[in-house]
Order: structure tokens, then C-alpha cells, then sequence
């Protein structure tokens, strides 16, 4: 059983500061909204993509318990994503908070409207989803095709997704 949720971010806040802090406090304010973080994975930096003059990100996986639905859980990351400032624009602009929820134990949704598809749509062929998933997760297997997380990996390009020395970012 595994609730997992990809945080990202790759601008510093005016409240929160670096990118890391930002991912900290989100994890601390979605406790108090009753998502308790049982496992963090490493930090890692990737590049924006696409490629662009984007700020590098700072990625992990948090591996959650909650009481919430699929949903429901969706929404209090959207929620959050608010409260630390994130102005929605332009797929893939820059942003202080990204969370995506990457999967919902072994539940495979789609909403009419595509608001919530489950696993992520797009985590397949994310190394900065996979890498700190597996550290958090190890045993994972994709709910649709049963393929293990590594086995995800070893057809990816993994070299720009790297574990964040420790510093201020
Ligand atoms: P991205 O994270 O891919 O850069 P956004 O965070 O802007 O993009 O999300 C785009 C849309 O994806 C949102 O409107 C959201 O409702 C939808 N979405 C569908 N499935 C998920 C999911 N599993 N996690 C997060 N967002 C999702
Ligand atoms: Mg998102």
C-alpha cells in the first residue's frame, strides 16, 4: 500500500525561501491538513523541461498516510500548491510548489474532465519521479502493467537527475 506524492519546485518564495525550505514547509503544512509523511526520499535537482532557461528543480517523493480519497487528496495538494503562492499560467512554467499525486495504493482513475488520472500520467518518463520514488518506495510496481520502478528506470536517461548536495538550496 503506497500513497505517493512528487513534490517540485524550482523559484524561490518570498515566505518560504529556497526551493527546498518551500518543499519542507509544504510537507509540514500538509500534516496539519491530516497527510502524515511516513518516508522522504533524497533530494534531488533536475533540469526544467523542456529545456529552457528555466532554474534547475529540486524533486522528491513523499510516501503518505491519509484518510483522504483519491479526490479529495487532489484537491488539498491543489489547495496547497495556492497557499504557498503558485499562480497557475502556462503548462510547465516555473513554479515555488508543484504536487502531483503519482499514485493511490493500487487504484487506476480517470475523470471525465482528466482532473485526476491515476498513476500519473506522465511519471513513466520522469527519472526525477522515479529516482526518489524508488528511495521511498523500492518494492513499487506500476498498478497498470506490473512493471517494478526499477525496471521503469533502466530505460531512462538518468544522468540529469541527480542527488542535491547539501547547501542552502
Ligand atoms: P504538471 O504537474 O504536469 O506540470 P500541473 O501541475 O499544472 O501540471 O497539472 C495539470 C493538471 O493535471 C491539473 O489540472 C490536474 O487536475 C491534472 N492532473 C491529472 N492527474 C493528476 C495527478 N495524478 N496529480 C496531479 N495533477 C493531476
Ligand atoms: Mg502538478
Amino acid at each position: 500500500m503506497s500513497i505517493l506524492i512528487a513534490l517540485g519546485a524550482n523559484l524561490a518564495s518570498p515566505d518560504f525561501g529556497f526551493p527546498r525550505e518551500t518543499l519542507i514547509a509544504a510537507g509540514v503544512r500538509l500534516g496539519m491538513l491530516g497527510v502524515d509523511t511516513l518516508a522522504l526520499s533524497r533530494w534531488y535537482r533536475s533540469p526544467a523541461w523542456p529545456p529552457s532557461e528555466q532554474p534547475d528543480y529540486v524533486n522528491a517523493v513523499i510516501r503518505v498516510a491519509t484518510e483522504a480519497k483519491p479526490l479529495a487528496l487532489l484537491e488539498l495538494l491543489q489547495r496547497v500548491e495556492e497557499e504557498f503562492g503558485r499562480v497557475r499560467t502556462v503548462r510547465n512554467a516555473a513554479r515555488v510548489l508543484d504536487l502531483d499525486l503519482i499514485a493511490y495504493n493500487q487504484e487506476v482513475i480517470r475523470t471525465a474532465d482528466d482532473r485526476l488520472i491515476l498513476p500519473h500520467p506522465r511519471m513513466r518518463e520522469r527519472p526525477f519521479v522515479l529516482l526518489p520514488l524508488r528511495d521511498v518506495a523500492p518494492a513499487w510496481r506500476h498498478p497498470v502493467t506490473g512493471e517494478p520502478v526499477q525496471a521503469l528506470l533502466d530505460g531512462l536517461e538518468l544522468a540529469g537527475t541527480v542527488p542535491l548536495e547539501a547547501g542552502p538550496e
